[in-house]
Order: C-alpha cells, then sequence, then structure tokens
C-alpha cells in the first residue's frame, strides 16, 4: 500500500523554513513494520545538515522568531494545534503505518500532540520571574530567558507525543529548535514540520534534520552552537549524549527506559485495576518507556490476580497497524529479536498467558505475541531489565515493606502505580517508591499532557510535560538594581 500524498518530499530536511535535500543526497529507508515493506525515503542527514540548522536556528533568534513576544510565540503555537487537529487522520496514518502503532492509538498520539501545541501555547505568557526582598536600596528581580538554540533527539515510539512536549515547550519559551527524528519513523515528525509552516511559524524556529543517531545525532548533541539538548531513548545513547553535551557544558533532559511498577495490595478494587493492570504493558506493543512491565501482587490474591489478567491476555487480537486490532507489530525485525531473546532468557518462567497474532499478519511483520509470565524472583532478568516488547511479569509480595523493596529494586524509576482502598497505605507508598511519578488507583492518568514526567535513576533527569518543563528550557537570570 502507497503513502498518502504528501505536501512535501519525505527524503529533505526543513532548513529555515525550506524543504531541502540532506546536503551528501544520501537516504534512509523507512520500513512498514506490518508488513515490511519499503515504505519511504528519508534524509541521511550528516554533521554539515546539523550545522545549517543550527545556524538556522540561530538565525532565528536574531531575526524575526526572537523579535516575537511571548503573546505572539503562545499564538502561533495555538495556530499550529489547531492545524494539527485538522490533520489527525492523516498523522494517525502515517504514525501507524510508520511504527507499526494501531490506528486508534495512532490518532490519539495525534490529539496528544495538538493538545501539547495548546497547553504550551496558552503558557507562554503565563512564566514570569520573581520580585526578591533585598537590602535596603536594592530591587531584585529574575527573568526567565530562552537558552538559545535547543536540541531534541527523539526515539520512534511516540514521535508525536514527544515532539509535542519538548519541541513545544521549548519553542513556548522562545527557543529555536533542532530535531533529529528517529531513523525508524520519521513520517510525522515531517508533517509537523510542514504544518509548522503552514501555520506561520518564522524561518528557523524549527528545523528537521532525520539521519542516523551515529551521525546527526552524534552531531547535534556535540555542537558547540546548541544551548540544551533533550534526548529520549536508550539509558546506553543517553549517556552519550550527556557526555557529549558535556564537553560544551550545556544542559541535558534525559528521558530514558523504565521497568515500572504496579502495585496490587490485598484490597485492591481488582475489577478498576484490571484493563489498567494490562493494558499499560501491551500498549504500543510495550514499546512505552513509561510501559508497567512489572506487576507486583500481594500474595494473598495473586492467582486471582494472574487468571483475571490471563483471561483479558487470551483475548488479546495482535494485527497489521491498520486493521487497528489491541496490538500492531514491533517497530522492526531487529526489536523483534530483541524481544524474542528476553523471552528465551525468561523460558525458565512459568506462561501464564499468550495473546494471539491474527493467522492472516504478514509473516514477514515484525509481530510477538503478548506473553504473561509468573515470576517469583523479583531479580530475575526479565524482571529486571527493560524489554521494550508486550511481555508483563507477575511478581508476588508478602506485606508492604516487601513491596516497596521490590518495587524500588531497579536501576530504573519512571512511574509506578498504587492500588489499594488504604489512605494512609497510598500516602506512605507515594513517599516510599522511587519513582518520577506515583499513579494511586490508576496508571497514567489518560496521558497526562500537564503533568510533570520524567525519571530517577537509569530513567534519567530533568522534567518534560506540564509547566515544570518550561522552567528546564528556560534559564533563569537574577537582576539587582541599586538604586539607593
Ligand atoms: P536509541 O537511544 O538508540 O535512539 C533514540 C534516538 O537517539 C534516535 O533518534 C537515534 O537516532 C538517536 N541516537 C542513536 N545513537 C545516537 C548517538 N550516538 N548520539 C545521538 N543520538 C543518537 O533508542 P532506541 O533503541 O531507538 O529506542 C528504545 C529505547 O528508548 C528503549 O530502551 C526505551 O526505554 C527508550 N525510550 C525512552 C523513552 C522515555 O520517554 N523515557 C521514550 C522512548 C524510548
Amino acid at each position: 500500500m502507497s503513502l498518502p500524498d504528501l505536501p512535501f518530499d519525505p527524503s529533505h530536511c526543513l532548513i529555515s523554513g525550506s524543504w531541502c535535500a540532506p546536503i551528501a543526497g544520501q537516504t534512509v529507508t523507512l520500513v512498514d513494520p506490518s508488513d515490511g515493506s519499503d515504505l519511504s525515503q528519508i534524509a541521511r542527514g550528516q554533521s554539515a545538515d546539523i550545522d545549517a540548522a543550527v545556524q538556522a536556528a540561530q538565525n532565528a533568534l536574531t531575526g524575526e522568531w526572537g523579535s516575537k513576544t511571548a503573546l505572539e510565540r503562545g499564538r502561533i503555537l495555538t495556530r499550529i494545534g489547531q492545524l494539527v487537529l485538522e490533520h489527525v487522520d492523516l498523522l494517525a496514518e502515517l504514525e501507524a503505518r510508520d511504527v507499526g502503532k494501531p490506528l486508534t492509538q495512532a490518532r490519539a498520539d495525534a490529539i496528544a500532540l495538538a493538545r501539547y501545541l495548546e497547553f504550551y501555547g496558552g503558557a507562554a505568557d503565563k512564566v514570569h520571574g520573581e520580585t526578591i526582598p533585598y537590602l535596603d536600596g536594592y530591587t531584585v528581580y529574575t527573568l526567565r530567558e530562552p537558552h538559545g538554540v535547543t536540541g531534541h533527539i527523539v526515539p520512534w515510539n511516540y514521535p508525536m507525543q514527544i515532539i509535542g512536549r519538548s519541541v513545544g515547550a521549548a519553542l513556548a519559551m522562545g527557543n529555536a529548535t533542532v530535531l533529529k527524528p528517529a531513523e525508524e519513523a520519521c513520517l510525522t515528525a515531517l508533517m509537523f514540520a510542514e504544518i509548522t509552516r503552514q501555520a506561520g511559524l518564522p524561518d528557523g524556529a524549527l528545523n528537521v534534520v532525520p539521519g542516523l543517531g551515529a551521525e546527526a545525532g552524534a552531531a547535534l548533541s556535540a555542537h558547540k552552537g546548541v544551548q540544551h539538548i533533550s534526548f529520549t531513548g536508550s539509558v546506553a545513547t543517553g549517556a552519550l549524549v550527556q557526555q557529549a553535551a558535556g564537553a560544551n557544558v550545556i544542559p541535558v533532559t534525559l528521558e530514558l527506559g523504565g521497568k515500572s511498577p504496579q502495585l496490587v495490595f490485598e484490597d485492591a478494587d481488582l475489577e478498576e485495576a484490571l484493563p489498567f493492570l494490562v493494558n499499560a504493558g501491551i500498549q504500543n506493543a510495550g514499546q512505552t518507556c513509561s510501559a508497567s512491565s512489572r506487576i507486583l501482587v500481594q500474595a494473598s490474591r495473586y492467582s486471582e490476580v494472574v487468571a483475571a489478567m490471563s483471561e483479558r491476555y487470551k483475548a488479546l487480537q495482535v494485527g497489521p497497524a491498520m486493521d487497528d486490532l489491541n496490538v500492531g507489530p514491533l517497530i522492526s525485525t531487529r526489536q523483534k529479536e530483541i524481544v524474542t531473546g528476553f523471552l528465551e532468557k525468561g523460558s525458565d518462567l512459568q506462561i501464564a498467558a499468550k495473546g494471539q497474532i491474527a493467522g492472516y499478519a504478514p509473516s514477514s511483520g515484525a509481530y510477538v505475541a503478548p506473553h504473561l509470565l509468573l515470576c517469583p524472583d523479583p531479580n530475575h532478568p526479565l524482571a529486571q531489565q527493560e524489554i521494550f516488547g508486550p511481555v508483563q511479569v507477575v511478581i508476588p509480595f508478602q506485606d508492604e515493606a516487601d513491596a516497596i523493596a521490590i518495587a524500588n529494586g531497579t536501576d530504573y524509576g519512571l512511574v509506578a502505580s498504587i492500588w489499594t482502598q488504604n489512605g494512609a497505605r497510598q500516602m506512605r507508598l507515594a513517599k516510599a517508591l522511587k519513582s518520577g511519578q506515583i499513579f494511586i488507583n490508576n496508571y497514567g492518568a489518560g496521558g497526562g499532557v500537564e503533568l510533570p514526567f520524567g525519571g530517577v535513576g537509569k530513567s534519567g533527569h530533568g522534567r518534560e510535560k506540564g509547566f515544570e518543563a518550561l522552567y528546564g528550557f528556560s534559564t533563569l537570570k537574577t537582576v539587582a538594581a541599586k538604586h539607593g
């Protein structure tokens, strides 16, 4: 199936408001993971393209974009959000074909992208400094200012949402941005760039250079003309990006992986919890940084929870993204090999239940059936390492102290949820769990554009989403005036 007509050439970069071929003229092939067919050619940008993009961003800061007021920036972002909403169907189809995400989930991502633009459009003129009482004869105040040029390195699993939360917040604060989307999934990043042009974003405020991580990504993270890097992706690459940025002494926001637990206590409302227990593990075929890949259950209800989750697992249908079943393919056959490798490593674990791959799903697609595994040992590799596939382990615990120790017993700390009716326990656990976000009797709160998000430990540092991101994408200046 060919792609819908696009108002730009997907093998081009966007630099200073114009679509242009990468300087070396090379491309990378995007593959449709639902059937393994070639989807499109995208630019294989190199350091020369990154140089041009950074120069364009610097020019934007000293030109039209840099002269916009906060109110004007906000209006432009709001207009971009409106145009995203008008293109939801196209964006959803591109994301479904490119990422392998079932159409309904892809559509939700497009709507979330619009919501980020609306949120940051509205917030742009509401960020302000403070006055500080100081010595007699002084007036002291602070100013929130943009960093300058911000680099955004984005992975393939949620391109639209991650672009919305990072580029949206950076633009709201008046930065000029250079975006390096993932080489595996890039079409919605390009369509978003085209939408920003149509919405009247001044040239150079957003520049997009697709390409390989080790080329365009590495060039962006080491670039001397960049003042902040936002990276979302794997721990190993995040460490490289931080090192490269460290050489230039610039701040970095790292959104890395997780091994996020849901804790089910014996007084939990299981009916309420069940959809969250399963969906948080299999959404986007488990390729979600905040996927809940560990389900911790109090021993007295372990069998009951496993049985109820198993029923849901057996009903899960896996197939091509455009067929919009419960689960699509993984991003690539490489990712499928990684996930099946984990399943082999976990062959000592009992399989409680599996989902079904539709019989007609092409054998050339990157399909893995969702697996629910019983895992008595919280230190098992599958209970410790991020799998990034539709695999959940169910771990028993005895009491609250045991639950906390197991929940905190990985290198990660991105999201955790607590299922209990006991209010005092909710409060104790919310403090005791090492995690950037805690959910009580829910998981994910429906996405939560407004809710600060980020990790502790190997899940990363810095916060995106919500108002907090605006502080991360700005720097604080203190002005002390002595007037007597
Ligand atoms: P990855 O780290 O290899 O790639 C992410 C991005 O970094 C891509 O754009 C890639 O081109 C770029 N990149 C690769 N090498 C680079 C380098 N040397 N310098 C600069 N940029 C480089 O990640 P992946 O394997 O494609 O994605 C899966 C991983 O990402 C998972 O482990 C997952 O946990 C993590 N992830 C985390 C979040 C989050 O929000 N916390 C979101 C998505 C993915």
